[in-house]
């Protein structure tokens, strides 16, 4: 929804009462217009608006039973629905509302009333989803936080089950940086995590390459459909991309800021342990960090491993 308009899905079965909607709300939003319950559920699934405008009496589907699927159905169960209807007995607005509709508009309506409404809801939903967007951002480094790094992995593992291809998992952890905190501060400490940040997502390329700040001073990068030689070689870019930030660090054998990174290829099927895959990952970092730090160890697991 971000800057561009907002979308309202109206559904009702009169053209008239569809154009009276339409007229009242179209600079409000982008519009889509659905005239019976079926084609409701399917432009709902495939447009996924911001707000429904729902019609009760419909032939075939009427309005309880579309909001009804909506609300079983997880990429719709979001969408505030707001019933808009001639039936004024108290018992529908009852069932409507118990049913999940965020609001219910009786017929003959008020027009400014209902645009008052619709704008409500929108500003509702905008805050919902800056809300979800925050929560799924590390706030000192800007780019995914570790929750959203969860999210990824879960959709990223099972289309790499689906698609029979390869997954790459780095972690990426910076070196000897409590004696850095120690001996520049903690601010300084914090102004390098964001430049780390930076220079890696940089080295990134394709549109699913993905990273995360996992925790303290450790990211983790996601590289979907790329073989351990593709990973290899993008990881040692990072790693010599931050060398190259040449940050002072006095107190590190290298002298500047450097990461070590640890990574796994794996190629899953339904059968793998996803947890065990992520742990051999964390063996290899510690393994990098054993052999001196500032340099990257990789590990294409086999099917039995992972
Ligand atoms: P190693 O090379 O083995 O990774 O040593 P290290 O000192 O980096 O590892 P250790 O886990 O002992 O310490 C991590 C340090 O990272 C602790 C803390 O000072 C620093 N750190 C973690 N999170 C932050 C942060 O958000 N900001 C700053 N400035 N420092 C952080
Ligand atoms: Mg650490
Ligand atoms: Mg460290």
């Amino acid at each position: 929804m971000n800057n561009e308009k907002p979308k309202i899905l109206l559904v009702d079965d009169e053209k008239a009462n569809l154009k009276v909607l339409s007229d009242l709300l179209k600079d409000e939003a982008q519009l889509y217009v659905a005239k019976s319950g079926f084609q409701a559920l399917e432009k709902a699934n495939k447009l996924l608006p911001d707000l429904i405008l729902l019609d009760v009496v419909m032939p075939d589907m009427d309005g309880f039973e579309v909001i009804k699927q909506l609300k079983s159905t997880s990429a719709t169960q979001m969408i505030p629905v707001i019933f808009v209807t001639g039936l004024t007995d108290l018992v529908f607005e009852e069932k409507g509302l118990g049913l999940g509709a965020c609001d219910y508009i009786l017929k003959p309506y008020h027009s400014v009333i209902v645009k008052a409404r619709v704008k409500l809801h929108l500003q509702l939903v905008r805050q919902r989803k800056l809300l979800e967007k925050l929560a799924l951002i590390d706030p000192l480094t800007t780019i995914a936080n570790r929750r959203k790094y969860e999210e990824v992995l879960d959709l990223e593992w099972r289309s790499t089950v689906r698609a029979g291809s390869c997954l790459s998992i780095a972690m990426i952890d910076v070196d000897n940086f409590k004696q850095f905190n120690d001996r520049f501060g903690h601010p300084a400490g914090d102004e390098v995590l964001e430049r780390i940040a930076k220079t890696l997502a940089q080295q990134l390329n394709r549109a699913k390459d993905f990273i995360a700040r996992y925790g303290g001073e450790e990211f983790i990068i996601l590289l979907p459909d790329t073989d351990s030689e593709g990973a290899k070689m993008i990881m040692n870019h990072c790693r010599v991309a931050i060398e190259n930030m040449a940050v002072s660090h006095t107190e590190s054998l290298h002298r500047v800021v450097t990461v070590s990174v640890g990574g796994v290829t794996v190629a899953p099927t339904k059968a793998t342990n996803r947890a065990e895959v992520l742990l051999q990952a964390d063996k290899m970092l510690y393994e990098a960090k054993q052999k001196g730090r500032n340099t990257v160890v990789w590990k294409q697991l086999d099917a039995k491993e992972g």
